[in-house]
């Protein structure tokens, strides 16, 4: 028999710390189990600017470190480096199984969030550590007074391509269309930038190099001309997916992978609710992620109480 919890929360990301927090101050006892450190995508984002009640704009880490204050405080147990690698449905106990432990809960929350999508073009692995990287925040400083190329147009390209505009000596930020989905303020910001140069309708191709990146072969996807651009560097904001195999057919999906739920987050199995960037939803930020945390901890509170685990 695994270690008992009445919920058990999967990802300590916004989502799953805010559902945690709610639980925890109904006493409900809830283990919140993250296969990295605790904080989540937030943990790379140089500053945060659009969540309500922080003007300043704290970094991403800085932030998170408030949350997962608050998380302590309240008395939640939070486990780190415990990957979950499966979940699984016994009579009325869900089994979590992490690669250290096996965990029994009366309740879940999925709010594992997503990982970066590769572009999955010819050099972007090989090139991994070597010039290619996804997070800005992480391998900037790698590229002080260097050319590198950013990849796509949405907001964390365009917030991170304007956080290494601080370091590179130019920065591209290639899209494969000539509108962009970020937001205007962010756009703005980037269009003011001089070290900034738009390389629009333009496809990837490939990523060329030595040891390290050299350049990158780009289409136009108006006219199929393709064109050699150098870089030292290439960060690609190609879009996010979630990773739920670990879920097998306990949750449904929609074609990219993101978890189906109803309005009380619930998913197909009772006892099962997602919560954050890993649910299907036109909107994801810090903010609608820890209204998802909430409204996930109360619903499965009602679960349990509806569901005679718990005696109130
Ligand atoms: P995203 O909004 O999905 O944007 C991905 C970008 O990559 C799009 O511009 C897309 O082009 C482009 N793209 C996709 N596949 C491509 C390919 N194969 N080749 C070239 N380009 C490709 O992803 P994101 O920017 O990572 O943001 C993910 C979510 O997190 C969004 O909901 C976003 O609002 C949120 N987020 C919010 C903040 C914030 O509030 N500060 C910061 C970061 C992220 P198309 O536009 O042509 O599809």
């Amino acid at each position: 028999m695994g270690k008992l919890y009445e919920a058990l929360i999967i990802g300590a990301g916004p989502a799953g710390i805010t559902a945690g927090i709610y639980l925890a101050r109904e006493r409900i006892k809830t283990l919140l189990v993250e296969k990295m450190v605790a904080g989540g995508t937030p943990l790379n984002a140089e500053r945060i600017e659009n969540y309500p009640g922080f003007p300043e704009a704290p970094s991403g880490r800085e932030l998170m470190e408030k949350f997962l204050l608050h998380a302590k405080g309240v008395g939640l147990e939070i486990a780190e480096f415990e990957e979950v690698k499966r979940v699984g449905k016994e009579g009325d106990f869900f089994i979590v199984e992490t690669g250290e432990e096996t965990y029994e809960a009366s309740g879940i929350i999925i709010a594992s969030g997503t990982t970066p999508l590769k572009l999955g073009i010819p050099g972007e692995e090989q090139y991994l550590g070597k010039g290619v990287s996804y997070c800005a925040t992480c391998d900037g400083p790698f590229f002080k007074d260097r050319v590198v190329g950013v990849i796509g147009g949405g907001d964390s390209a365009f917030g991170e391509a304007l956080s290494l505009a601080n370091l590179a000596s130019r920065v591209y930020i290639i899209h494969r269309r000539d509108t962009f989905r970020a937001q205007r303020v962010l756009q703005e910001r980037a269009l003011a930038n001089e070290k900034i140069e738009f390389v629009l309708n333009k496809r990837p191709l490939e990523i060329k190099g030595d040891q390290f990146v050299r350049e990158i072969v780009l289409e136009d996807t108006k006219t199929g001309q393709r064109e050699n651009l150098s870089v030292d560097g290439v960060f690609i904001y190609a879009g996010s997916r979630p990773d739920t195999l670990y879920l097998e057919d306990l949750v449904e999906r929609d074609e990219a992978g993101f978890i189906i739920t109803d309005e009380h987050l619930s998913t197909k199995t009772p006892g099962i609710f997602a919560a954050g960037d890993v649910r299907k939803k036109v909107l994801r930020q810090i903010s609608t992620a820890v209204g998802d945390g909430a409204l996930a901890a109360f619903s499965l509170h009602r679960y349990l109480i509806e569901g005679k685990h718990l005696k109130k």
